[in-house]
């Protein structure tokens, strides 16, 4: 797991134990071997946790799960750590890549008895995103995003969750800033926290993988024998997030550290001057859903009825 030669594990030793290491974190000046880098991983979720004041002593979590290495291990981190949380999956309908990504988060979930709430959108809601896509013609992510966002929301308050859990880690968190910043979408970067506080028809959202990277949960993956869906989902092609992350990656390649300086630098020192538009609390109610709402209907319940009558778009057209 570390850069480098053959030797690096016998040569190089964990920070606390001295035992051989099996990766190398640059950015914190540490190499750990497994038992050491596991607990490295609690620690860095806890402290996000109590640092942001994400969750407190007896609340329930509701963690969405994608299949993917963010959301089962930050799932796993919970579960271990003593919090009650319950998974969620949303079905996308992206052809065999939603197939597979549903079979990752139920075998996650059967193998340690953990309750996964699920939803589809073709089967509940009478659409997918690839037929989304093609109706409103915008980029899939848009339709996705603001299906899972109203889904997500909808199901933590159905639920009487306490908090909806994201598998956000610092690389996503990271890249949104600097797309964010590039465009200067200050209402966007009032909004960017690890946390955000409910309010009317929305949950408490929280991100506690903001403190390890995407290469310290895959790892952690791996390490804790996690099987989670490596492959990308076919619609983030041309996906402006994937240039924002491979131009910090670059920085951070050339300056360890400079990912999370400018992230947490920014919680730090300058989110407070950001202030977010449209106040979530000044919304009516969507006569369909009785979901926040901008207009008569929410934004998802306009995109169902343009959507659920429309002829499936078979997901190879979009790609
Ligand atoms: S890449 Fe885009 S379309 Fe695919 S799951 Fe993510 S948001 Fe949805
Ligand atoms: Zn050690
Ligand atoms: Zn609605």
């Amino acid at each position: 797991m570390a850069d480098g030669d053959g030797d690096w594990a016998r040569l190089v030793k964990c920070r606390v134990c001295r035992q051989p290491a099996i990766i190398d974190l640059r950015r914190h000046n540490a190499n750990f071997c497994v038992d050491h880098f596991l607990r490295y991983c609690d620690q860095q979720v806890a402290k996000a946790i109590d640092e942001f004041e994400m969750l407190r002593p007896g609340e329930r979590a509701l963690v969405a799960v994608s299949g993917g290495k963010d959301s089962l291990a930050i799932w796993d981190l919970l579960v271990r750590a003593g919090w009650e949380a319950d998974g969620l999956y949303v079905g996308l309908g992206i052809g065999d890549y939603s197939e597979a990504s549903a079979g990752y988060a139920r075998r996650f979930a059967a193998e340690r008895g953990l309750a996964l709430v699920e939803i589809d959108l073709r089967a509940d809601h009478g659409y997918d995103v690839p037929t989304a896509a093609a109706v409103t013609r915008r980029v899939p992510c848009s339709a996705c995003g603001l299906s899972k966002r109203h889904l997500f929301d909808r199901a933590a308050l159905d639920g009487g969750y306490d908090a909806l859990v994201t598998g956000h880690n610092l690389d996503d968190e990271a890249a949104v800033l600097y797309g964010n910043t590039m465009r200067w979408q200050t209402d966007y970067l009032a909004r960017q926290r690890p946390v955000l506080p409910a309010g009317p028809g929305f949950p408490r959202k929280v991100k506690p993988l903001v403190r390890l990277t995407e290469r310290e949960t895959a790892a952690y993956c791996v390490l804790r024998g996690i099987d989670y869906l490596v492959e990308e989902c076919p619609m983030a092609a041309g996906n402006k997030h994937l240039a924002y992350k491979e131009a910090l990656n670059e920085m951070e390649l050339r300056s360890p550290g400079s990912k999370a300086d400018f992230y947490f630098g920014f919680l730090a020192r300058a989110a407070d001057r950001f202030e977010a538009g449209a106040r979530r609390d000044d919304l009516g109610a969507c006569r369909s859903c009785g979901g926040p709402a901008e207009s008569e209907l929410c934004a998802f319940c306009r995109l169902v009825e343009r959507a659920a009558g429309a002829e499936p778009v078979p997901v190879e057209l979009r790609r």
